[in-house]
């Protein structure tokens, strides 16, 4: 009994996600270069390649929203496949408010994608993930903030 659960289990591990997240987006060319924005700040910042955002249908569906819907600027759903009850949640969709929060805002759900959970602090905190605070005066706040996403949050990602 205990050797057909462990047998499961290594079934169901060698279907988890492996690659980069596969988002496909659909909106406007100002929330695309948002996307590929969020996308980068992750691959440049890890040193891995963690998101690939393109234009069409991908395993992850990515649409702009015109306004605040449920008290958020934005959110990632996830599903289990029904044959893989007890195997990791895989994300499926992620939507956000167009506008200028769209970078960090995306760069916040992508990080929910690649398995990260809310912090106190960075691009994690839900606070700051939708403000200005998580954009680079410097650039004239069309990037994100340095130090938004740190070598910890890196180590994190379940990807
Ligand atoms: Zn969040």
């Amino acid at each position: 009994m205990r050797r057909d659960l462990v047998a499961l289990l290594l079934v169901l591990s060698s279907c988890a996600p492996s690659g980069p997240l596969d988002v496909g987006y659909h909106g406007d060319d100002a929330g695309y270069v948002a996307a590929l924005e969020a996308a980068n700040a992750w691959n440049q910042t890890c040193g891995a390649d963690l998101v690939n955002v393109h234009r069409g249908d991908g395993e992850i569906d990515l649409r702009e929203q015109e306004g605040i819907t449920h008290n958020a600027y934005g959110e990632t759903t996830f599903e289990r496949p029904i044959l893989n009850a007890v195997g990791p949640r895989e994300p499926v969709a992620i939507w956000f408010m167009s506008g200028w929060h769209a970078l960090p805002v995306l760069t916040h759900e992508f990080g929910h994608a690649l398995g990260l959970g809310h912090a106190d602090s960075g691009i994690m905190d839900p606070h700051v993930a939708s403000g200005f605070d998580a954009l680079d005066p410097a650039t004239g706040n069309t990037t994100l903030a340095p130090g938004m996403i740190t070598a910890e949050t890196c180590k994190q990602v379940t990807r």
